[in-house]
């Protein structure tokens, strides 16, 4: 036995009704190899055998006896059977050759043939049939491939340059088949002139072998004079040497996922935009004007962070409800993604009936949400802007409506703000802000000023705290007017790294005239916590700068704790591990719970300096500093009172035996040629200390 069977002889009818004519090519068939299934006479005969043992091929005589000839005997064989023929004709007229052309015949043969035409005619009606049934079985494929995708198909011929379009391409822009041409113009002409550029770019580097194919997203004016947006992709085929003769692909209409939110199925920034554009037209052709209100949500981050992202969303989509029912249908309500609502309010002509939208999405939003069998209570803030005839863009408008509702936000808990014009001169201010500050830290515009920290009981020095400050041209900047911004631009981690080497560097020089070594806080914001590059960070600076890791503290806020917990525990840890001290800042202004206190590896507790500045004003605060004191000493924590201005403020913490302090009764933060200045001399304050004298704080400004 062989591993390869041997290839089945083709199987063959032969239609012929002279019978010594069908012996002989039955005779030759046979000796050529194949296997004749059958002999017919006629017609109907033919077409009988054939269905019923299927042949390969018919050889089929035109001229039969009877009521069907051999034209029609081919046609249905053919038609029904797809099964190929081959004409035998020793004198058809020319009427009947030109009806057996139209059944499509895969050879016609001359009576008398020899045999090796006969064989090369069948040969080849084989494998034309063959050739014929894969690409029909593949042109139903890909028919059947994009029907189900529902795509438009493309076919480009760069030699002729004609491209043909699939009438579901047309018919996906509302075209019907003769209304678009071939030419390029017919598609490129139709795109959006802000994409037009994009697309071309993108196909001549696919043309160029650039690209693996060719995909663009972008926008096709519609028949209705609209611009819908689609996905194209393509592929070139090559001659070759590498060069691309044709580029056939598909288009897929994705306006809908383009312009609406997934989650709620509202509107996006995209779709909103256009609305607008067509607001402000009219708005210019008839002078009505119109309302653009920005939403947030407060409460969704805290909520996703808390319950869950399954919760959190459960939120949007009901707040995206109650928006919707506060407006009127004409309105337009958008979701720009996350927490951020953006309404379009066609009857607002004045701020009053502006406000009367606002209050009612208030109202609306503060009721509690129920979620997953939760009661969730939403912050909402909103801003509001009115059309007025200065907007000549939908940015425009929708960046004032923002800016109205960061005022919102900073005016505290669920309020609305309508914008005006003041508050986009602040809105640049911040903006030119922000670009000075990240161009600060290259050019060196910061400094580290170091504010002393002493012991209560004898007014000795121990150490410093490093405050950053901003020399901008003139100004000397303090942390409360650029920290916030240096945060949400990103800078404010290489700035306080910045800040915690400069000071290392500093303290490393710095000590007592009697050889007593100082210690340095440095503050770190919570983002700098969770960094995973902090460690090294530290281990980096250390080295560097040669500072005995027990000399520097790391101040950290309570918030940094809520932040995210786990992270922040175990990076904790590690910075204890390498004997830096922990200080948390501002102690008793967050959320502080003495869970975390005993939880978290911190040294001491810096007594915010809001509640030192009323003791002795308010009872109240007596009794929260001495608790704070107590809580302290029970967790073997040291305490650090901050914002020390007066006598009697540090004689009350001296009563409570407050270790340490720092303040402007001491000494405000110094620059560094001021420090050592300090280090040199006596301590201003310890003659006060000794003679117990009162001392009025220093007034003089911090020097640059
Ligand atoms: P803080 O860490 O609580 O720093 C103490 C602040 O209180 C400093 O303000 C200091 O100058 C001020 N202060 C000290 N004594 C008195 C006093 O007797 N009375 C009054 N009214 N204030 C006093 P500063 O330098 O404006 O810093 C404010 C805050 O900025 C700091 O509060 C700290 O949270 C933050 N900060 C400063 N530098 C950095 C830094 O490099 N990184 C981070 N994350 N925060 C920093
Ligand atoms: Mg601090
Ligand atoms: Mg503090």
């Amino acid at each position: 036995m062989t591993d390869t069977a041997p290839a089945k002889p083709r199987r063959i009818l032969v239609v012929e009704d002279e019978t010594i004519v069908s012996m002989d090519i039955q005779n030759s068939l046979r000796l050529l190899g194949y296997e004749v299934v059958g002999a017919a006479t006629s017609g109907p005969e033919a077409i009988g055998k054939a269905d019923r043992t299927m042949p390969d091929l018919v050889l089929m005589d035109i001229i039969l006896k009877g009521e069907m000839d051999g034209v029609e005997a081919a046609r249905t064989i053919h038609a029904r059977l797809g099964i190929p023929v081959i004409f035998l004709t020793a004198c058809a007229d020319e009427k009947t050759l030109e009806r057996a052309k139209v059944t499509e015949p895969f050879g016609y043969m001359i009576k008398p043939f020899e045999e090796r035409e006969l064989h090369s005619h069948i040969e080849i009606a084989l494998y034309r049939h063959r050739m014929e049934k894969k690409l029909r079985e593949s042109e139903e494929r890909y028919s059947l491939a994009t029907q189900g995708a529902n795509d438009g198909l493309w076919d480009w011929n760069l030699r002729s340059k004609e491209i043909y379009f699939s009438p579901r391409w047309k018919s996906m822009l509302g075209y019907r088949d003769l209304e678009i041409g071939v030419s390029p113009l017919d598609w490129f002409g139709r795109i959006h002139p802000a994409d037009r550029e994009q697309v071309e770019k993108n196909v001549a580097r696919h043309l160029q072998g650039e690209t693996g194919h060719f995909e663009s997203e972008y926008r096709i004016l519609d028949a209705k004079g609209a611009y819908r947006w689609v996905l194209c992709r393509g592929l070139a085929s090559r001659d070759g040497d590498g060069k691309a003769h044709r580029i056939a692909g598909s288009q897929t209409d994705i306006t809908d996922r383009k312009v609406y939110n997934p989650l709620t199925g509202l509107p996006n920034r995209l779709l909103f935009l256009d609305r607008v554009e067509h607001a402000l037209r009219r708005t210019r052709d008839n002078a009505r004007s119109f309302g653009i209100a920005v939403v947030e949500i407060g409460e969704v981050k805290t909520v996703a962070g808390s319950l869950g992202h399954v919760v959190a969303d459960g939120l949007i989509v009901q707040a995206a409800r109650r928006i919707q029912e506060c407006v009127s249908a004409e309105d337009t309500v958008a979701h720009f993604g996350n927490d951020d609502f953006v309404l379009l309010i066609e009857e607002a002509s004045d701020g009053k009936q502006a406000a009367l939208a606002a209050s009612r999405l208030h109202r609306e939003l503060s009721r509690a949400f129920l979620v997953d069998g939760q009661s969730i209570y939403a912050t909402t803030h909103i801003g509001i802007t009115v059309c007025t005839r200065d907007h000549l863009h939908p940015d425009e408008m929708i960046r004032d409506a923002y800016v109205a509702m960061q005022r919102a936000k900073g005016g505290g808990k669920g309020r609305f703000e309508i914008f005006d014009a003041k508050m986009r001169s602040s809105a640049v201010a911040r903006l030119k802000m922000e670009s000075d500050l990240r161009r600060a830290l290259e050019s060196g515009q910061f400094r580290v000023h170091y504010q002393p920290i002493t012991e209560l009981k004898t007014g000795r020095l121990v150490g410093f705290e490093a405050l950053v400050r901003w020399q901008r041209s003139e100004e000397m900047m303090f942390p409360k007017d650029f920290l916030a911004i240096a945060e949400s631009t990103d800078i404010l981690l290489p700035l306080e790294s910045w800040v915690l080497r400069e000071s290392c560097r500093q303290m490393a020089r710095w000590r007592l005239p009697g050889g007593e070594e100082l210690t340095i806080n440095v503050n770190l914001c919570p983002g700098h916590y969770t960094d995973p590059n902090l460690i090294r960070e530290l281990d980096d600076v250390l080295r560097a700068t040669g500072l005995n890791p027990r000399r520097l503290s790391l101040e950290i806020t309570e918030s940094a704790l809520m932040e995210n917990s786990e992270a922040v525990f175990r990076t904790l840890s590690d910075i204890k591990a390498m004997n830096i001290r922990l200080h948390m800042d501002d102690f008793g202004t967050g959320y502080s719970s003495l869970s975390y206190l005993n939880r978290f590896p911190i040294d001491s507790l810096k007594i915010d300096r809001s509640f030192v500045g009323n003791l002795g004003l308010c009872e109240e605060t007596w009794k929260i500093v001495q608790a704070i004191v107590n809580l302290g000493r029970n967790l073997d924590m040291e305490l650090i009172a901050e914002g020390i201005e007066n006598v009697m403020q540090l004689r009350m913490l001296q009563s409570l035996h407050c270790h340490f302090g720092q303040g402007y009764y001491f000494s405000k933060a110094m620059a560094p040629r001021d420090v050592d200045a300090l280090l040199a001399g006596p301590l201003p304050w310890m003659v006060l200390f000794e003679t117990g004298a009162v001392r009025a704080f220093p007034r003089a400004a911090e020097a640059g």
